[in-house]
């Protein structure tokens, strides 16, 4: 063993010799250590916040919360690594970490969907209220599938269908078998592979809910409800367009969800007056570039109208089975036209680079374009020249880790690609896609994954709080406002948490 260190240090030198150097009591390669570390630092995404000194002391304290949360878990060898997120949920919440971000004010929640906002468990209980609320409860049709739920009038629902509340009375085992088929688990990491397939199958299930004005009303305001409950004072809304009807009127034309969305915040306001609402016109991939057009045209429209609630025009559904962005070449190219024909501004949300394959070059686009956020966006980590260009425009990543393991992008969350982007400056912040058909509401369990699994301290959790806002389209006004109510709300839950920790 010596004869090898001697040969080492014959060939290379002694790495110890650089050490001779002392200033200061430290040594060169230690000055040179922490000047490295320091300079990685400073290409963070969160390299330009100061803690407070009580930050800082919270910062200490919810260390060491966390350290012992984990060396719990570890004693009583909980595989939290190697489980998906529906396994370890009670464990999270169970935790006095979780009660900790429960309280945290969250600033906006960027990334959200029509249809995956109020929580399941409340669309059963509200849904059945209804009379004219029905079930699929057959074999999968062309047109239906089971466990399928839909307004009909008074004896005219189509073959297949039963009354819920009555099928839930005779028998009720059948409200957990709903839920079930409502939202989606990943509780063995590799049972399949396509997760989309049963993902939008929970959206077909309440698709044919939502556009039942009663309904519609109740839903967005529980969704805001919980938004509130959670600290959330801000929401845009990936929102789908569709004519909401009744028994009574028949359909409505589309602006009627815009103006029965503005009444519910206007109704909140007056109790939380800092909530506020923007929708993001969400047409599909999987159409072709005429579709896309026309969905363009009525977005501006919309937009025209109500500026103040429309921010903008984005493309969803899965990447991996939709078109590129690429293919709407032609569509983009129109926005200037357009612009100008309405008179406003169209600017894009693009979801794009959510997915774990190179061959999907959707982020490439996204820089191309006037997009202001990128929906996921985390395979943005094999294009450095886009990365790149991404810091320079100053564009947001919104990440929904919870989203993305459920959905098998990733297993292991301390390996989530976000991790990358934050550490190489990318700006990001923290959502939860579609959270009823995952199984929670809030923003919380998204927090504490990210807390715990990428091991983030207060200055990053302060900088993905505040970019919610600061990368939000509130308009300046509305963003100061926003901005000067957060700041508050953060300041005393700094000092509520440091003296709760004491
Ligand atoms: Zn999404």
């Amino acid at each position: 063993m010596m004869k090898k260190y001697f040969t080492y240090i014959l060939l290379f030198g002694s790495p110890l010799f650089l050490c001779q150097n002392k200033t200061d009591g430290k040594s060169t390669y230690q000055q040179s250590w922490v000047t490295l570390e320091e300079e990685n630092a400073a290409l963070a995404f969160d390299a330009d916040i100061q803690l407070t000194n009580p930050e800082l002391a919270l910062d200490k304290k919810l260390f060491e919360v966390r350290k012992q949360f984990l060396s719990e878990t570890e004693k009583q060898k909980i595989p939290i690594y190697n489980s998906s997120f529906n396994q370890i949920k009670p464990l999270i919440e169970s935790s006095s970490l979780f009660k900790i971000f429960q309280t945290m004010p969250k600033g906006g929640l960027l990334h959200t969907h029509s249809g995956g906002l109020a929580s399941m468990k409340w669309v059963i209980s509200t849904a059945r209220k209804y009379k004219e609320c029905y079930v699929f409860d057959q074999k999968d049709t062309k047109d239906f599938i089971y466990g399928q739920l839909a307004f009909f009038e008074n004896g005219k629902a189509p073959q297949g269908f039963v009354s819920l509340d009555k099928k839930l009375v005779a028998n009720p085992d059948f409200e957990n078998e709903l839920l079930g088929l409502l939202t989606l688990k990943r509780d063995n990491l590799c049972s399949y592979n396509d997760y989309w397939i049963e993902f939008e199958k929970r959206f077909t299930r309440i698709n044919l809910l939502l556009p039942y004005r009663p309904f519609f009303k109740e839903y967005y305001k529980e969704g805001f409800r919980e938004l509130l409950k959670d600290k959330i004072q801000h929401v845009e809304i990936r929102y789908v367009f569709d004519e909401l009807y009744d028994f009574q009127h028949g359909k409505y034309p589309l602006k009627t969800s815009i103006t029965d969305l503005q009444d519910i915040v206007k109704e909140i306001r007056k109790s939380d007056p800092q909530f506020s609402l923007k929708l993001i016109y969400s047409s599909f991939k999987f159409l072709d570039s005429e579709s896309i057009g026309k969905q363009l045209e009525i977005a501006f429209g919309l937009k025209k109208e109500f500026p103040d609630m429309i921010s903008g025009f984005d493309l969803v559904a899965d990447e991996a089975a939709g078109h590129s962005i690429n293919s709407f070449q032609k569509n983009w190219s129109k926005l200037n036209e357009l612009s100008v024909k309405y008179g406003v501004q169209m600017p894009l949300f693009l979801h794009a680079g959510e997915s774990a394959s190179v061959f999907n070059k959707n982020i490439l686009d996204v820089s191309l374009l006037n997009n202001q956020r990128i929906g996921h966006g985390f395979n943005l980590i094999y294009f450095p020249k886009t990365m790149e260009l991404i810091k320079k425009q100053n564009r947001l990543v919104e990440v929904s880790p919870i989203s993305n393991q459920i959905l098998g992008y990733v297993s292991d969350l301390r390996n989530h690609p976000a991790r990358v982007l934050l550490s190489n400056g990318v700006q990001c912040s923290i959502n939860s896609d579609d959270p009823s058909v995952y199984g929670y509401d809030g923003l919380s369990y998204d927090f504490w994954t990210a807390f715990v699994f990428w091991e983030l301290d207060v200055k990053a959790l302060k900088k993905l709080v505040f970019n919610s806002i600061n990368y939000s389209s509130l308009n300046d006004n509305e963003k100061k406002q926003s901005l000067a109510y957060l700041n508050k709300e953060w300041d005393s839950f700094i000092q509520k948490t440091n003296m709760d920790l004491k």
